[in-house]
């Protein structure tokens, strides 16, 4: 018996899920292009409002969970990554601020920036917080004029 061709409702619905489906699997596959934190969480967000949007009209349950949860293991691994390697740079001259043993605290715990990868002196002291993000210069927030404690 010959298998029964699609009717033309059938036929635009499996178009319709080839198509989600597809470009889904494109906008996961875009996460791992990500530079930056804020772009990953982007990226992020518009998949799982587009799986909001598919399902259940055209995506199965077990499909749209197994999408999810593909997104959310690529999205963590990507966090990871990110988070390890985006450098903390200087407010004032961008350049990247040292670590481990290459950072050098006075005895007030400033970091005194060099402002060597800018080709001039930058001479800020910065406060840096446990991970290394400048936070602060002297005793100005760069948010504004808070008072640092
Ligand atoms: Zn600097």
């Amino acid at each position: 018996m010959p298998m029964t061709k699609p009717d033309a409702a059938m036929a635009a619905h499996l178009q319709a899920r080839i198509e989600a489906i597809s470009s889904l699997h494109r906008d996961i596959a875009m996460l791992g292009e990500a530079t930056d934190l804020s772009a990953l969480a982007r990226l992020g967000d518009g998949i799982n409002d587009r799986l909001r949007e598919l399902h259940p009209k055209v995506l199965r349950e077990h499909e749209m969970m197994a999408l999810r949860e593909q997104l959310r293991v690529i999205s963590e691994d990507c966090r990871r990554l990110l988070d390890n390697f985006k450098p903390f740079t200087c407010p004032y001259c961008g350049c990247p601020t040292p670590e481990g043993d290459g950072l050098v605290l006075d005895a007030w715990g400033y970091f005194h920036c060099d402002g060597e990868d800018a080709g001039e002196e930058c001479g800020a002291r910065l406060r840096l917080d446990d991970s290394g993000r400048a936070i602060g210069y002297i005793n100005r927030t760069l948010e504004g004029d808070t008072q640092l404690s």
